[in-house]
């Protein structure tokens, strides 16, 4: 390989682990012993909110009222892609049945999950597209409960449009509750929610470490770290674009990398120095977020071939991965990890984040190496089921005793033996 490094992050994105898991811990705890008061505790400390924490119909009118017709035909509009998008994917998973052999049919069923808790947070940024992408995926697949947790705005309550999008997705309740607070309280089922079977939705380490701790006890859409994203460009690329998707994603937190690879010097020069001045002339606290990303975690890597570029974006196994080159289908088919991809320079991940319909919920820190992002497949489970007749059901008995005594599981060939006494009492053993 002949990869250098133009600019080489000093830092990794790790998070301080061992503390937020004590405090999260803690907190989860407290509110699963003390319940709704330990929870209101929380909201009061962390959030400085005391109002009312279940939404009413007024409360979400009202919500709906304030906003701009232009804003509410915004998310109808994404709202329709994320749907539509996510009813194609529910036809590439089914039931189906097989006759595995003569007497012995095997099955298969996808059931939805019964409730679903989502997360949309609303800390730094107000997420309207992470109530859009996780409400409305989890009623495609079926779920019979939809709950929206998400941090209320200090004395305000959630940001109006955050709580009309998880109305238009069809939530059936929502809750004006952040944090780890809102993870416990959708888990336990507490503000007379059902308890979650699954939890799903980004949001800050202690939203990450409330899900990665309840895990097992509920089901979770994946472990999430700081959103990660990187640009695969060549000599055709407009350096302007791609500073500034680069920039785009930076402004996501202190600790979001961005990462460029390309196999033409004179591209990589010419981002480096237009990023600087992008990012100056964002507003001061995203523009705080995006110079800390770029000056701690990012990276500008140089190749020798698109094949390195290739090798080495699938070694980062980037949630966010652009493609600004030449023979975009080489790309789709060489490229194996990440979480979502944008091919072409008319599109970009914001695209996908907001309005485009892929999901914008997506493995980060390397976990696209393993999984993709959420998607109706997350709240399904694939369940098995069985049937055989009595002749079809002999030769299974048959293998099923010998393999459990090879085994040592006596009891286990007992339950094949019976059967075969019951049905084929001729029969001769082997
Ligand atoms: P958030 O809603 O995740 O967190 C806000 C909550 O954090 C508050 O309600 C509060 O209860 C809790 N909190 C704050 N300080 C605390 C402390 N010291 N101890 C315990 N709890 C505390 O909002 P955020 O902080 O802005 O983070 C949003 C995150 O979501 C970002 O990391 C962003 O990158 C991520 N995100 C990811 C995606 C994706 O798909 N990967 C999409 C959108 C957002």
């Amino acid at each position: 390989m002949t990869v250098s490094y133009l600019k080489k992050a000093p830092r990794r994105a790790v998070s301080d682990a061992t503390e937020t898991r004590e405090t999260v811990q803690k907190i989860l705890a407290e509110i699963e012993a003390g319940g709704e008061p330990a929870a209101l505790d929380y909201a009061a400390k962390f959030d400085r909110y005391e109002g009312n924490v279940v939404l009413t119909r007024d409360e979400i009118a009202a919500a709906a009222a304030s906003l701009d017709q232009r804003v509410k035909d915004d998310i109808r509009f994404a709202h329709d892609n994320v749907r539509r998008f996510a009813e194609a994917q529910l036809k590439t998973v089914g039931d189906f049945q097989t006759e595995i052999r003569p007497g012995l049919t095997l099955g298969q069923k996808a059931i939805p999950c019964r409730a679903a808790g989502c997360y949309a947070p609303g800390g730094r940024y107000s997420h309207v597209a992470s109530a859009l992408m996780t409400v409305t995926t989890a009623r495609v697949a079926g779920c019979g409960h939809v709950s929206v947790c998400s941090p209320p705005r200090p004395g305000v309550g959630v940001h109006p449009a955050i709580v009309y999008t998880a109305d238009l997705c069809g939530a059936d309740q929502i809750l004006a509750l952040g944090g780890v607070q809102g993870i416990a309280a959708m888990a336990f089922g507490l503000f007379g929610m059902p308890a979650a079977d699954i939890l799903v939705g980004p949001g800050n380490q202690f939203v990450a470490e409330a899900k990665r701790l309840l895990f097992g006890r509920v089901g979770i859409d994946m472990f999430a770290g700081p959103t990660d994203s990187m640009v695969l460009a060549d000599a055709t690329a407009d350096p302007e674009i791609v500073a500034a998707d680069l920039v785009g994603q930076a402004e996501h937190g202190y600790n979001s990398p961005v990462w460029l690879v390309t196999d033409h010097r004179p591209l990589a020069e010419a981002v480096m120095a237009r990023v600087p001045g992008l990012i100056a002339a964002l507003p001061p606290v995203n523009a705080e977020n995006a110079a800390a990303a770029w000056r701690d975690y990012a990276e500008v890597i140089l190749c020798g071939s698109r094949e390195e570029i290739a090798a080495i974006s699938d070694s980062y196994a980037p949630e966010h991965l652009t493609v600004q080159a030449a023979d975009l289908d080489w790309w789709l088919g060489r490229l194996s990890c990440y979480g979502s991809l944008f091919l072409g320079e008319e599109t970009t991940v914001a695209f996908g984040d907001k309005a485009a319909g892929t999901n914008h919920v997506l493995p980060t820190s390397g976990a696209a190496r393993y999984t993709g992002g959420l998607s109706v497949h997350k709240y399904l489970k694939l369940v098995t089921w069985q049937r055989a007749t009595r002749d079809g059901a002999r030769p299974i008995a048959e293998a099923t005793a010998r393999i459990s005594r090879l085994e040592g599981m006596e009891g286990h060939a007992r339950t094949a033996d019976i059967r075969l006494a019951k049905y084929f009492p001729d029969r001769s053993f082997d």
